[in-house]
């Protein structure tokens, strides 16, 4: 689950983790005494505006904007909140800025050397352990750096039998090219950094920049956290922080019917039980000319209300011209599936892309017979390369 910056600057300062300050505000109203509020408990006369999205690159899309003074602050956040900003995260159609965080400038008018740095932690599936990432590139696309000079990301893995190790937070310090004061401050922040990516079972945390201020404090000018769906159950306060108007309205509507749905390009929607065969099953759309519309698993149980709640998901993209539904009779029998198939189809009325049924498994032969007897516009097959053939040919 994402959640936005001001919300994970609040996770992170409640563990020690210095932060740039700011107070979020969803009204234009509200912006004056904002900002007067944090001139009082920061001393700061100048802000910067930020656009509060699920996406990064706000800065380059015109959603982070510096305000100089009270009546810039209120221009800043007229400009911003309610625009749909448009970044390389967002897709060409943008997101709609709802709340903007009105923050201090950190970067003091006049410093000479204000140091941005990236640093992130997230979990190496690879070597089964979490692993904090650095650089001295901080304040760009981590991505480029990564392309361009590899050479200027520091790697620090984890051992999760201990932790981490203070030699290691010092390690990290040493070769961001830190010392004395900074490198302390260093060390303690990645140090705490990591306690709060542990104790709220994250999956990423990505601060870019960190900033070095001229005298020397290191703070979080940018947080990205990405907590751990399958943790949230144990962090209820952290649950609550879900934003569903961040999401994409298929996902919502699939995950409150318990179904893995990822809305993809192409023209074919699938339906299928399990993630391993969802897979091959999109690999088979694209091998039969077609590209898959999404990903989309009913688990091992489907029936026909998840078969009739998967439908109306993949119908509503418009860009479906034929759904293939490939269904593994495991746990599940196949002659369950095509009732439940053939009762959808009927609950939801018109439905004008062909629909390619392919069961498998259990009562697979059975499935088939329900199917072709069941009058409606719906082909099935046993054989998956029958029901590849079966696709490309309705795509013609
Ligand atoms: P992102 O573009 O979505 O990653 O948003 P960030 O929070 O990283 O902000 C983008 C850029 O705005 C940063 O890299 C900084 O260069 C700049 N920025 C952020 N906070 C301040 C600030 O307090 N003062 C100034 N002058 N610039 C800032
Ligand atoms: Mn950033």
């Amino acid at each position: 689950m994402n959640i936005h910056e001001y919300q994970a600057k609040e996770i992170l300062k409640s563990y020690g983790v210095r932060i740039q300050e700011g107070i979020v505000v969803d009204k234009l109203e509200d912006a004056t005494s904002a900002a007067e509020a944090l001139k009082a408990q920061t001393g700061t006369g100048w802000f910067v505006v930020k656009a509060q999205i699920h996406a990064g690159g706000r800065g380059k899309g015109g959603g982070v904007k510096l305000a100089k003074n009270m009546d810039e602050v209120n221009e800043r956040v007229s400009q911003i909140l309610g625009m749909q900003l448009i970044t390389h995260q967002t897709g060409p159609e943008g997101k709609k800025v709802n709340k903007v965080l009105i923050s201090e400038d950190v970067y003091y008018p006049g410093d000479s050397e204000p140091k941005e740095y990236y640093l992130s932690i997230l979990l190496d599936r690879g070597r089964a352990c979490n692993v904090i990432m650095a650089s001295t590139e901080g304040g760009m696309d981590i991505e480029e750096v990564a392309e361009h000079s590899p050479e200027k990301i520091i790697k620090e893995w984890i051992d999760p039998r201990v932790g981490l190790q203070d030699f290691q937070a010092r390690k990290i310090a040493f070769m961001l090219g830190l010392s004395g004061q900074a490198l302390k401050e260093m060390v303690k922040f990645i140090q705490s950094l990591y306690k709060a990516y542990v104790e709220t079972d994250s999956s990423m945390f990505e601060i870019n920049p960190v900033l070095k201020t001229s005298d020397d404090k290191i703070l979080a000018v940018d947080a990205k956290v990405n907590l751990d769906d399958n943790a949230l159950y144990r962090h209820k306060d952290l649950a609550v922080l879900r934003d569903i108007s961040e999401e994409d309205p298929l996902e919502v509507e699939a995950s409150e019917n318990d179904l893995n749905y990822v809305k993809l390009d192409g023209n074919v929607g699938c339906m299928v039980n399990g993630a391993g065969l969802a897979m091959a099953t999109m690999d088979i759309i694209k091998l039969s000319g077609g590209e898959p519309a999404n990903f989309l698993d009913v688990g091992g149980g489907a029936n026909a209300k998840t078969v009739e709640a998967g439908f109306r998901i993949i119908l509503q993209d418009p860009n479906v011209k034929a759904i293939l539904i490939n269904i593994f009779g495991g746990i599940v029998r196949c002659d369950r599936v095509a009732n439940g198939v053939v009762e959808a189809y009927k609950n939801i009325g018109e439905i004008n892309v062909p629909i390619i049924v392919r069961l498998q498994g259990t009562n697979a032969e059975e499935g088939a017979a329900i199917i072709n007897n069941s009058g409606l516009k719906v082909f099935s097959a046993v054989l998956l390369k029958d029901a590849a053939k079966l696709v490309s040919e309705v795509l013609k």
